[in-house]
């Protein structure tokens, strides 16, 4: 789907329309600290050990069958004004398989 590379849409801070510049949302790094991950564990001290060593006694749900069968996904725009440079995300995400600007 192609989308508008400038649009006009209402600035909060401006309290007015401007033109917004759009973009899609960079994406972000995994983090190597989140709750399953096992370099917290290691660091907590609780990766050592018999069986299981403390994880979960079921795959990650991105393992299951089911998951990840669409084949789109959710656009995440950033609309960024023109006049104050503050950005601001889209009230509504709609499906797309690809993104790009016109
Ligand atoms: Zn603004």
């Amino acid at each position: 789907m192609k989308i508008p590379k400038a649009k006009k849409r209402y600035c909060p801070y401006c309290k007015k329309h401007t033109v917004h510049k759009v973009a899609l949302a960079k994406k972000k790094k995994p983090r190597s600290m989140t709750y399953g991950s096992k370099v917290r564990a290691k660091r907590r001290g609780v990766a050592r050990g018999a069986g299981n060593m403390g994880r979960y006694s079921k795959p990650a749900i991105s393992k299951f069958k089911m998951t990840g069968k669409k084949t789109s996904k959710k656009v995440d725009l950033r609309f960024e004004c023109k006049d104050c440079k503050k950005q601001h995300v889209q009230n509504k995400g709609f499906r797309s398989r690809r993104a790009e600007f016109k």
